[in-house]
């Protein structure tokens, strides 16, 4: 909200509740505008009708300050100006032909009239004017102050003579949805609102509690409130964490604090709210009860949306590139096959790895542009490998959003129909972790990806929490046990064992096995005693560019 809004919304809410200043400077007004008028009336020599026409004057500025009881008051004194009783008042001076009664019924009826015509009209417009506030200031289903009525609030605040240091907290309630579904969707607002009253008289506030968005409750804390901020964060918290009785059934809420303070955190109100929000989502990522603002946040915030906003040129400039990382079959020694992995040239940054970018872009839908470029690069790869007479697959690197996209897989018919090349020339690459998110999803996408052809390798496994029973109902390849195993395999007797353990696994499950992040001989020659099928890691290669991968595969 800007400086002149705000004044606006003031000037208003002054016109529509004159206070008592106000209310007698306009009765003194109206005394005078009366007494000059009957005095012009009967002792000058003013043309009498246009005096006459001026009695309406007070009688609206009354009808306007005191509404209709104003207008029908002030048109019965207009009238009673005018009172057929005066014998000095004619109906007109120059003829001198005094008024009859009637006439003067007449005249008097019309400036009560417009007292209750500008009184009524007026009170229509502020009941239209309130109930408009009602709506733009109030959320409907809580009848809580809204974020607006936050904002214009905090405005307020700024501009007022107290000491304008505040926090806003912001609250969320996570099990939302699940509250809403056990007492219902029409009374979540009367639930809400009893969670408002709870805050509002234990925490003694003096300003309102406000229902911003759906499920988000927020606070502000002023300077001049009784309670300092540290005992306020604690009642805070310990009021959420007592169960609410609603309809005599305890319920719990799980909820996360955001807060930022003025003038430490923002300049304005919606700066402020902004920087609430960003704690308020820190604390919702580490779990943690309540979390302050701090500027570190929203640098991060913000390299990711920079790094997020250089994808699309820098897919445009030719700035990303492909490493391959050899994997080889550990009966004949022989690599089968390259993983193909991105690397970022980042024209102002610099070398920026997949593990700094790969987690944002999946979020959002650029995945599929850059999966699909990954897909092109990577045909084209192939085309080379079978040039120099290397018979290897590829294997991609897929995102769960990928597969939820309905154009994905056309789109990577279309890149490999394009380069006349086979699906069971490329191997997929999905993570346990990805699956378990989705779990009802993955048996279908895998058993769709094997009618395409595509082989499928379980990546990162040991990683996610997908059951035995969930495995086996998969249609995939390979399984790759993840380097954090493979590392530590020789440091102790139980890493070893997790690792046998899942290459017997994958075996009974008629998978075969990969062991990746292999860095040295004795990991290697433990790996073949324990019969893994293939490994991947520094000990044989590096990720490389596709020539020096090239000369990596046909060297001896
Ligand atoms: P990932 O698919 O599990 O890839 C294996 C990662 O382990 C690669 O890291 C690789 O360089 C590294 N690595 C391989 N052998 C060893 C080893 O012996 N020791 C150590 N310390 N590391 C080893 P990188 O290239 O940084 O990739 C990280 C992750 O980024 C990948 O994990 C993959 O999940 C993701 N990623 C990479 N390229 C792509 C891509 O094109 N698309 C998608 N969606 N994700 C990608
Ligand atoms: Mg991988
Ligand atoms: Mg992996």
């Amino acid at each position: 909200m800007n400086n002149s809004s705000f004044y606006i919304r003031n000037i208003v809410d002054k016109w529509q509740k004159p206070g008592l200043k106000i209310k007698v400077a306009s009765i003194f007004i109206i005394a005078v505008i009366f007494t000059v008028l009957f005095f012009l009336l009967y002792h000058s020599s003013v043309q009498q009708s246009l005096v006459i026409q001026s009695l309406y004057v007070p009688v609206i500025i009354s009808a306007i300050i005191f509404r209709t009881s104003g207008g029908i008051i002030a048109g019965l004194i207009a009238a009673m100006i005018l009172s057929p009783q005066i014998p000095e008042l004619p109906l007109d001076i120059g003829v001198a032909i005094f008024q009859e009664t009637i006439a003067w019924g007449l005249g008097a009826g019309l400036f009560i009239l417009v007292g209750i015509i500008t009184g009524s009209a007026l009170d229509m417009i502020n009941h239209q004017y309130n109930q408009l506030q009602q709506a733009s200031f109030f959320s409907p289903s809580t009848e809580l102050p809204n974020k607006y009525n936050l904002l214009n609030k905090i405005e307020w605040h700024l501009n007022s003579e107290t000491s304008q240091e505040f926090t806003l907290f912001i609250i969320t309630i996570e099990n939302a949805t699940e509250i809403i579904n056990n007492i219902g969707h029409n009374h979540f607002g009367n639930f809400f609102k009893t969670i408002a009253s709870n805050l509002s008289q234990q925490l003694e506030l003096s300003t309102d509690v406000y229902n911003i968005y759906e499920n988000n409750i927020a606070i502000l804390l002023t300077k001049d409130s009784e309670i300092d901020r540290p005992l306020f964060i604690n009642r805070l918290i310990s009021i959420l964490e007592d169960p609410i009785k609603y309809n005599d059934i305890p319920i719990y809420l799980d909820t996360f604090i955001g807060a930022a303070s003025y003038p430490d955190d923002g300049k304005g109100p919606n700066e402020i709210f902004q920087k609430a929000y960003i704690a308020l989502n820190k604390a919702q990522k580490n779990s943690q009860t309540l979390s302050f603002y701090d500027e570190k946040l929203d640098d991060t915030g913000k390299s990711n949306l920079i790094l997020l906003g250089g994808i699309k040129p820098s897919l445009d400039n030719n700035h990303f590139e492909l490493h391959y990382q050899p994997k080889i079959d550990l009966k004949t020694n022989e690599v089968v096959s390259a993983e193909a992995l991105i690397r970022w040239h980042h024209p102002e940054i610099g070398m920026i790895p997949p593990g700094k970018f790969i987690p944002q872009i999946e979020k959002t839908a650029l995945i599929n542009e850059l999966t699909c470029w990954v897909f092109d690069e990577a045909a084209k790869a192939s085309l080379l490998l079978n040039d120099a007479g290397l018979d290897l697959t590829i294997s991609i690197n897929v995102a769960p959003r990928n597969l939820q996209c309905d154009d994905f897989l056309p789109q990577i018919t279309k890149i490999l129909t394009a380069h006349a090349i086979e699906a069971n020339s490329f191997e997929l690459e999905l993570t346990e972790t990805d699956l378990v998110e989705g779990l009802a999803e993955g048996k279908k996408i895998f058993s769709e990806l094997a009618k395409q052809g595509f082989k499928i390798s379980l990546d990162d496994f040991g990683t996610g929490y997908s059951s035995l029973a969930y495995l086996k109902e998969l249609d995939f390849d390979y399984l790759k046990i993840d380097r954090s195993f493979v590392d530590d395999m020789l440091a102790g007797e139980e890493n070893k064992e997790i690792v046998s353990a899942a290459i017997t696994l994958g075996h009974i499950l008629k998978k075969e096995v990969i062991a990746e992040g292999v860095e040295n001989k004795d990991t290697l020659d433990l790996l073949k005693e324990m019969d893994c099928d293939y490994a991947q890691g520094y000990y044989f290669s590096k990720p490389k560019p596709l020539l020096e991968f090239m000369d990596y595969c046909t060297q001896d």
